[in-house]
Order: structure tokens, then sequence, then C-alpha cells
């Protein structure tokens, strides 16, 4: 049965009964000639050449026998062959038909259908392919449902505030005072930051996102980074100290200040005290190593597996009351991925966190 277990040992099968078919078929007509014309000359030459006596009355001349016989075996041949195309032919297109009503199926917005991997090695492949995109369909569903409701839960919260603020300066119950305002402002900030987030995730993950890479000084990026941190640093009690050797970097400047931005704007907000919070980088082989070190919080080892994820936080409340939606990490590895980087970070409960990343070195 080996070569039946491919879709070619099948059809090459079907062809060879049809050509056994074709071949008996010929073989048994240009045996009836050929008897024809004996038996003409037969009865030709009968008058020159004493024939042998004739078979006894009720049996039949040896050439009529052969004839039937063979007529027989092209009925049964062909009987056999019909049967065999016909078995083979269903044995062949069943897993075809199996995989047509599957697609239907899920064009139909049926994304979890299946189908078992059968009928010979091509179409097993075939139906084990259909199944992994019927998966992958169905996660990235998934993963857009769930983005969905994420976002709605987002906005929910910074429009729910502004909506209260106005109605009650609307009817009369508040005044707009100088710190309302800046209240309602801030709540604005927070949604067009989210919005920004948002923009740029949906960029990177669809590759669209537009690096302008050039050759520049780390240096100069990390201390840019961390001058736009100083006063929120200051607020926090908070030192930002940069230290590493001259290396140059090709690397988008503002992709990268962004990168380092929102690190070093969850190390300063998770220190618990006063303290330091130190920028390093070194070289290491076609790469530069750029870390960003906190004495903070810390990270649970289950949360650490999952701060990269979109919308993760690992203290919903208290993350929500920094202005964080759970974004920065995910656009921090799209960025860095999108430099040909990578990002990791370790941490230890109560004595701080590291987040590394790479660039590539001019
Ligand atoms: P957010 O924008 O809400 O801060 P992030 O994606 O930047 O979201 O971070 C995800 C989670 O990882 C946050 O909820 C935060 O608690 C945690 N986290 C990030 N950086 C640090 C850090 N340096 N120290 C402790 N926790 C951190």
């Amino acid at each position: 049965m080996q070569p039946f277990r491919t879709l070619r040992g099948r059809l090459i099968a079907l062809v060879a009964a049809l050509l056994a078919l074709v071949i008996g078929g010929v073989a048994i007509v240009s045996t009836r000639v050929v008897h024809k014309e004996i038996r003409r000359i037969e009865i030709r030459t009968r008058g020159a050449h004493p024939l042998p006596p004739f078979p006894p009355v009720g049996t039949q001349p040896p050439a009529r026998t052969v004839d039937v016989w063979f007529f027989w075996i092209f009925v049964v041949a062909a009987a056999v062959g019909v049967l065999l195309a016909v078995v083979i032919a269903r044995w062949t297109t069943r897993p075809i038909l199996r995989l047509t009503a599957a697609t239907r199926r899920m064009e139909q917005g049926d994304l979890t259908v299946r189908v078992i991997p059968a009928g010979g090695l091509e179409l097993a492949e075939l139906a084990q392919s259909f199944n992994a995109m019927a998966a992958a369909l169905d996660r990235n569903e998934e993963l857009r449902r769930r983005m969905v409701g994420d976002v709605a839960h987002e906005l929910r919260a910074p429009l729910t505030n502004i909506r209260c603020e106005l109605e009650s300066i609307q009817d009369g119950l508040t005044q707009p005072t100088r710190e309302r305002i800046e209240s309602l402002h801030e709540e604005a900030m927070h949604l067009t930051r989210l919005v920004d987030d948002l923009q740029d995730l949906a960029l990177a993950e669809a590759g669209k996102l537009e690096l302008a890479p050039e050759r520049v000084m780390l240096a100069t990026l990390v201390h840019r980074a961390a001058t736009a941190l100083e006063s929120q640093a200051r607020a926090h009690a908070v030192q930002i100290v940069v230290a590493g050797e001259d290396l140059v970097v090709i690397a988008d400047p503002r992709r990268t200040v962004q990168i380092l931005g929102n690190l070093l704007t969850n190390a300063v907000t998770h220190m618990q005290q006063p303290g330091e919070v130190r920028v390093t980088w070194e070289r290491s082989g076609e790469e530069a190593v750029v870390k960003v070190i906190d004495q903070g919080v810390g990270i649970a080892p289950a949360d650490l597996a999952r701060i990269f994820e979109r919308f993760y936080r690992v203290d919903a409340s208290r993350s929500r009351a920094t202005g964080g939606a759970g974004l920065g990490l995910s656009i921090v590895r799209q960025l860095v991925a999108a430099h040909g980087g990578r990002v990791w970070a370790e941490s230890e409960v109560d004595q701080g966190s590291t987040f590394a990343f790479t660039l590539p070195l001019a």
C-alpha cells in the first residue's frame, strides 16, 4: 500500500488501471481480427489442401473458444478496472471534499473548524497547513477582540472623569477653578498619550513603523532622555545617573529616546524611596547593550514573564494612578525589534529591576 500513500501514487495507479483496460481491449480486438483472417484463409484454401477432420458435433472450433474466453476476460477486466477507478477516485477526492467543506465553514465565520489529516502524504500535509492557518486566524481574532475590549476599558476611565467634571460645572455644582481645568487637561493628555501609544503599537505590529536610522552617539541619546525625565525624577527624589563608553550606534534618535524615556519613567515611578536610577551601556560583539537599573519595588517572576504583553499591568489600580495603560513596555519591545535588537528584564522583589536592550553598533 506504500505507493498509494501519496496522491501521485494514486493517480499513477488510476492511470495504470485505465491503461490496462485499453491495452486489454486492443489485444482482444486485434485477436478477433487475426482469428477472422485465419478462418478466411482456411475457407479459401480448403479446396487446395485437405483439411483436418472437423471436431465432433457439439464442440466449438478452437478459434471460437479463444474468442469467447478473450471476450469474457475483457468484460471482467473492464468491470474490475471501472470499479478500481471509482474506488481510487473516491479515495482521492474524499479528503479534498472534506477540506472544501471546512473552508466554507471558515468563510462563514467558524474559526474553530479543523480537519483530520488523511488521504495521502500531500493531502495530509495540506490538511495540517489548513489547521495551522485556522489556529492562527482563531488566535488573531481572539487577540483583536481582547484588544478592542482593552482599548474601550482604557478610554472609559478618563472619558468618564472628563464628562463628570464638565457636567458638574454645567449644572453649577462646581466652579471651573484653575485646579479643575488642570485636572481636565491632565485627563485629556492621558487620552492623547494612550491614542499615540496605540497608534505606535499598531504601526509597529503591522511592520509599518518608519524609522530614520542614523549614526549617532549613544551618550547623546541617553542624556537627552535623562534630561526630559529630570523634573519627574526630582519629584520622586530620584537621581538619574548615566555612565558608559563612547559608542556610535545606528538608530533612529527620536525612537531611541522614546525607548529610554519609557524605561526611565517606569524606573523612576517604581522607586519606593529616594535613590538612584542608573543608565549604563557597553559594547558586546556587534551590539551595544543599554541597561536601565533601578532600586525600586521589583517584579515577581510570574509578572516578569508577562510585562511585555499589551495592556499587562502588575498592579492595575496603582499603574492607572501613574498614568500607565500597560502599553509602555510593548512599545519598547516593538521599537527595539524594529531596530533589530532584543529587550529583556531581570528583577527581584523589593530589590529593584534591570531592563536591558541592544542596538546595532555603527
Ligand atoms: P505602564 O505604561 O502601565 O507602566 P508598562 O508596559 O510600561 O505599562 O509596564 C507594565 C507593567 O510592568 C507595569 O504595570 C509595571 O507595574 C511593571 N513595571 C514596568 N517597569 C517596572 C519597573 N522598573 N519596576 C517595577 N515594575 C515595573
